[in-house]
């Protein structure tokens, strides 16, 4: 079936308008609207529109609380905690970023617990801003399990992603966003809807066996990216996002969720520090721009990111290709 074209706007209309048809007040769908837009804009699909159907699946269960008005409350001078009240992921986001910024500026370094939120998005639309505020950003979440633990046969861990932003001088800062297992859930989810298989060593299937239909692989289990070391890395997510602010682990998260189709309740965990604050206020920038020429210097290496600009810039002239298939799930709605 041929793709749609449509404007950011068009995008981010459509997206605010099923969200407020189905409960949510301007805020929440809003918030939400922006970064489905953004992630369209970048070419990430996985997290555009077609998160929109789970989105409005916990809206309508309800399961999340579409007017839910997100509280700040600082538990020390350098930890800024939100709480999403059972709300969606990205009003809450917007609503404590200043605050993040502004600790990390006076403090040097600043943490941002979130907890009571449902997280469906890609990390950098988070990590992103802080970066633009000038600041160095971490972000990690969980999700529900769907990775194997290195050496075991069941899902346990989330998909986990992990986020590192660097502001730069001149231009975007440079975000890296995965997940740590093998490829995101989302992706395995689009590879299954266009009919595609999977790469080997990506998946298992219900009964542990290895898979390449994204299918299988979504009633089985995700691997984690590099073996037991990616393993460590989904577990250092679970202790930031859960252990350590108080929040679900992911099987703990899918315990509680009413397996609507849309995100579970958990926690997220974001870091900045201000480079100005670390002893090379002057030269820190500059010094970065070094690595990053060696890394460009070698051909076919770039540095991540860079995919996602060019599609931001390429999109915003001529409009984004959305698949008429997503569009007949949305209008379904
Ligand atoms: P990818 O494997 O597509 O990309 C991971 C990172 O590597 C990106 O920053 C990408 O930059 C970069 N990259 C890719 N190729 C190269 C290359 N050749 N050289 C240098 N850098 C490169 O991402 P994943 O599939 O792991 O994750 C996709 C998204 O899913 C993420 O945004 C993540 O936040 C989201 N997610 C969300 C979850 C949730 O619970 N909310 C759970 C799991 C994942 P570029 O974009 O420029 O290609």
């Amino acid at each position: 079936m041929a793709d749609v074209n449509m404007s950011f706007k068009a995008v981010h209309d459509l997206a605010k308008s099923t969200l407020m048809t189905h409960g949510c007040d301007a805020e929440n769908a809003g918030a939400v609207a922006d970064i489905i837009t953004r992630a369209e804009g970048d070419g990430c699909h996985s997290h555009g529109l077609m998160r929109l159907p789970g989105y409005v699946a916990t809206l309508k269960s309800g399961k999340v609380n579409g007017k839910a008005r997100p509280t700040i409350k600082k538990l020390a001078p350098a930890v800024v905690q939100v709480n999403g009240h059972n709300g969606l992921a990205p009003l809450a986001l917007a609503e404590g970023r200043a605050h993040l910024i502004e600790a990390a500026k006076t403090c040097g370094i600043a943490a941002m617990p979130l907890i009571g939120i449902h997280h469906f998005a890609a990390l950098w639309t988070e990590v992103e801003p802080v970066s633009e505020a000038g600041l160095v950003a971490f972000a990690c979440t969980s999700y529900k399990p769907a990775v194997i633990p290195a050496g075991g046969t069941k899902a346990l861990y989330g998909t986990n992603p992990i986020c590192f932003g660097w502001p730069r001088k001149d231009g975007p800062p440079m975000v890296f966003d995965q997940a740590s297992s093998v490829m995101a859930r989302g992706e395995v989810m689009l590879a299954a809807r266009e009919g595609h298989s999977l790469p080997e060593g990506v998946g298992v299937d219900a009964a542990g066996n290895p898979s390449t239909d994204p299918d299988e692989v979504l009633k089985g289990a995700l691997l984690a990216f590099g073996g037991y070391k990616g393993s460590s890395i989904a577990m250092m997510v679970e202790l930031l996002a859960g252990g350590l602010i108080g929040e679900s682990f992911s099987f703990e998260a899918a315990m509680r969720d009413n397996g609507d189709g849309g995100p579970p309740q958990g926690g997220e965990f974001m870091l900045a520090m201000d480079p100005n604050l670390f002893g090379d206020a002057g030269g820190w920038a500059d010094h970065a721009e070094k690595l990053f020429d060696k890394i460009k210097e070698q051909d076919g290496a770039r540095l991540p990111g860079e995919r996602r600009h060019t599609n931001r810039a390429d999109n915003a002239k001529s409009g984004v290709a959305v698949s008429q298939i997503i569009l007949d799930k949305i209008s379904a709605l």
